[in-house]
């Protein structure tokens, strides 16, 4: 297994930043914004109030019944006893995956898929089938062909995750649609992780579990890192069958116990009170995209248009980690190799940053060669092979 290697370009813009250097930080997927003050009031009220103990491992009864009016809104048949909160949302993935997989279990994943999926299959000894959506403009729809294929009875799970990180795609209510058809039809577990499902951009993302035939058979991740600003608070849940929490609340009750008491009071208000801020963000957030797609146009470079989350694929290089070590080392901008999302060719782009560092993150790759090289390569224009040599020599 590799370490998560959006933690690690993170780190190691971090360490870049604490010798002084002025790195323009793209890598790592967290919200610019401070916590919603009102959130930030709740937690220290909780702490005056001496919320500081344990509480019941699957979480304190008024955060549960928070989130399960949440799900229900979503057209989810939720139930507080079919409930985890967690500390952050990786830990609800890491502890389904714990529960479900086992020594050669076959677990489908959509490819470009976020770094932490793998490893998480690995250590608990699975095996990985793998969909690329990427010849698709990263939509699953139209590669619903080839994931009909890809499943089997065999399969155990399908991991989906609209909007997606990394590539931002929101997944059509007809593709889920069709991952109910076939999740039903191979009797397959649904992870459906919706951590960004507050953040899209003029269309709604459909809960997987809400589609008929779905509430028994999936598992709804979610966290409060990414649409309320909170990634460093550390809170998540997930919602699924009995069967399912039965199993994986052990896991919970022998690893985390909990997720921290104070930090659950918190979650409560962030549920209820935050709508205005929750829109300001994703306004921000939509701004920010626009702008990016339009400085990449102005030098010739065309993505795919995300509808959601705050990332976007830049085509960059047959060798993306060099591409992308390069652009950190020369032109101190900060990305995630497309490999770490079994994606080559790209980099990650996450555009939580405001616009006067992404105007500079544009600027310097731009004046150094990255983005121009590849406008080059892909208007063929005559010597497009002498900036290849060039650069090529240069990452050598
Ligand atoms: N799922 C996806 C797709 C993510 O990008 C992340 C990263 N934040 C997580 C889950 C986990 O987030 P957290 O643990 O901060 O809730
Ligand atoms: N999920 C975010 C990202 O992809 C945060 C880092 C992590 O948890 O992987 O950058």
């Amino acid at each position: 297994m590799e370490p998560s290697a959006t933690i690690a370009v993170s780190n190691l813009a971090s360490e870049l930043e604490a010798q002084g250097v002025d790195v323009v930080d793209l890598s790592v997927g967290e919200p610019d914004f401070p916590t919603p003050e009102n959130v930030v009031e709740a937690g220290k009220d909780a702490l005056d109030a001496g919320h500081t103990t344990y509480t019941p491992s699957s979480g304190i009864p008024a955060l549960r019944d928070a989130i399960t009016q949440k799900l229900r809104a979503d057209g989810i048949d939720a139930d507080p006893s079919e409930l985890i909160v967690t500390p952050g949302g990786k830990q609800a993935l890491f502890e389904t995956v714990q529960a479900l997989i086992g020594e050669g279990d076959e677990v489908v994943l959509l490819d470009p898929a976020w770094v932490s999926y793998e490893a998480m299959v690995k250590i608990a000894g699975g095996d990985l089938t793998r969909v690329d959506t990427t010849p698709h403009d990263f939509q699953l729809e139209p590669a619903l062909d080839a994931l009909g294929e890809a499943v089997s009875d065999d399969t155990q799970m399908l991991v989906v995750n609209s909007p997606s990180n990394p590539t931002g795609a929101v997944y059509s209510d007809a593709a889920m649609a069709g991952v109910r058809d076939l999740a039903v039809e191979h009797d397959i577990i649904v992870v459906s992780d919706e951590i960004y499902g507050r953040v899209t951009y003029g269309t709604e993302q459909a809960s997987l579990a809400s589609f008929e035939g779905m509430g028994d058979r999936t598992v709804t991740i979610n966290g409060f890192s990414k649409a309320y600003s909170m990634t460093g608070w550390r809170l998540g849940y997930f919602h699924a069958p009995e069967s399912v929490i039965g199993q994986a609340g052990k896991i919970h009750s022998h690893s985390v116990s909990c997720a921290t008491n104070f930090v659950q009071h918190a979650g409560i208000e962030a549920l209820h009170n935050t709508d205005e801020a929750v829109d300001r963000m994703r306004e921000s957030f939509r701004e920010r995209r626009d702008i990016l797609i339009d400085l990449l146009a102005d030098n010739g470079v065309d993505v795919s248009h995300p509808d959601g989350a705050f990332y976007m694929m830049l085509p960059v290089d047959d060798d993306d980690q060099a591409w992308c070590e390069a652009a950190l080392e020369e032109s101190h901008v900060a990305t995630v190799p497309g490999s770490a999302f079994n994606a080559p060719g790209y980099a990650r782009i996450s555009y939580a940053a405001s616009e006067d560092r992404l105007r500079e993150a544009v600027d310097r790759l731009v004046t150094d060669g990255f983005l121009w090289r590849w406008r080059v390569i892909e208007t063929e224009q005559a010597n497009a092979h002498l900036f290849r040599d060039q650069k090529v020599s240069r990452v050598s």
